[in-house]
């Protein structure tokens, strides 16, 4: 098949599928709200986008968890199903999903818990899952089969994960498997959480939002950096400028022909100053502007948030979406709202399809990628060629 990158529409807040070539699914954060007339119904759009396993489960293969904010978890108790794959229920109506390989990261979560003091019970959930796989790792040794498998992004604090490195990917590393199979036509580059060098660094670190941010390498057929997908949670400021300081030498790393904004367009992404305090004279970060706009030929910025309106409002920022407009008009690329995406009043998943020519935008439709209809809108030719990518 050809991959597919979908953003469910779910206000200021991230849910993220990525489909690779083999059919695997990559799900990056959960916004699930009560459905009603304004807000979609996304966990059945995502369970319809999702396979079955031989006992009739929907299952996602990855589950990317950036940080444990509720606006990334929602739903995460009441949709996924939690401990061994043996106490799987088949009276849950809808089914739960199964999580075969949890993408967990126990340095967020610590600077998470430090930063607001308490978690939601959607967050503890997961965090007691990964605590089982974790424990289950280390009491049997192996990496165990799917439902109980995790890897952990980023080293922990103070050596804790010292004793487990066989599941830990450090900054800087890339992943290359997916449920312990080398995937053909994907890679994925862990750019955050990074360790702080003291504690004083720590602690800017600790109040920046931490996240997981990765840059996700989706191939197609002979190209296999057909897109170059940044994906980087409520990441602020300060993690940009590292970021920015890190790998200003060689840049690769930080291009990208898809980036979701960090922290739903949020001016604080960008600047150290209040959007709403300082209006014009609000400045831009040098450095994090340079991290966030190392956009390839065509690359196209997702804002996953509410409506993006001319007005105070932040996160999402109208001067953020200003700048991130400059960086894909400098590259002939797109900026999309998910808020806004079709209309604001009737919002469906902002998809993208994959092919070895490029990425395009494609209706969003369950069984397979609608052809193109020269009334919806969108853009039958791709929006760059992966060719230019490398
Ligand atoms: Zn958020």
């Amino acid at each position: 098949m050809k991959p597919e990158i979908t953003f469910f529409p779910v206000g200021n807040g991230d849910m993220t599928l990525i489909k690779l070539e083999s059919e695997r699914t990559i799900l990056i954060d959960t916004n699930i709200r009560v459905p009603s007339d304004k807000i979609r119904d996304v966990a059945e759009d995502l369970r319809k986008s999702l396979k079955t396993d031989n006992k009739g489960r929907p299952y996602v293969d990855v589950m990317v968890l950036s940080h444990p904010d509720q606006d990334h978890c929602r739903g995460f108790e009441e949709h996924f199903h939690t401990g061994p794959l043996e106490n799987y229920s088949d009276k849950a109506n809808p089914k739960k999903i199964v999580i075969r390989e949890m993408w967990s990261s126990p340095l967020v979560f610590r600077r998470a818990k430090k930063k607001t003091h308490t978690l939601s019970d959607d967050a503890k959930a997961w965090n007691c899952e990964a605590k089982r796989r974790v424990a289950l790792f280390r009491q049997v040794g192996t990496i165990g089969s799917d439902g109980d498998r995790i890897v952990i992004m980023g080293e922990d604090c103070d050596g804790k994960t010292d004793d487990i490195m066989e599941i830990v990917v450090k900054a800087g590393e890339t992943v290359f498997k997916i449920c312990g199979s080398i995937e053909p036509n994907f890679s994925a580059l862990l750019l955050a959480p990074m360790k702080g060098t003291d504690d004083e660094e720590e602690e800017v670190l600790t109040k920046n939002n931490s996240s997981i941010i990765m840059n996700y390498s989706i191939g197609a057929g002979t190209n296999p950096t057909a897109v170059r997908y940044i994906d980087a949670g409520d990441a602020e400021v300060a993690i940009w400028e590292k970021l920015w300081d890190r790998h200003e030498k060689n840049v690769s790393a930080l291009q990208y022909n898809l980036l979701n904004t960090p922290h739903h367009c949020s001016w604080h992404s960008l600047s150290w100053d209040s959007w709403s305090a300082k209006k014009v004279e609000a400045k831009v970060s040098d450095r994090a502007r340079k991290a966030l706009g190392q956009a390839l030929p065509g690359a196209v910025i997702v804002a996953s948030s509410d409506e993006i309106k001319d007005d105070d409002n932040d996160p999402p920022c109208y001067r953020a979406k200003q700048e991130y407009e400059e960086i894909v008009a400098e590259v002939k690329g797109e900026f999309w709202n998910t808020g806004a995406y079709q209309t604001p009043d009737k919002q469906e998943p902002l998809k993208f399809e994959v092919s070895v020519g490029g990425m395009k935008r494609v209706k969003f439709a369950v069984a397979a990628a609608a052809a193109l209809s020269a009334n919806s809108g969108l853009g039958a030719t791709p929006l760059y060629h992966g060719g230019e990518a490398s």
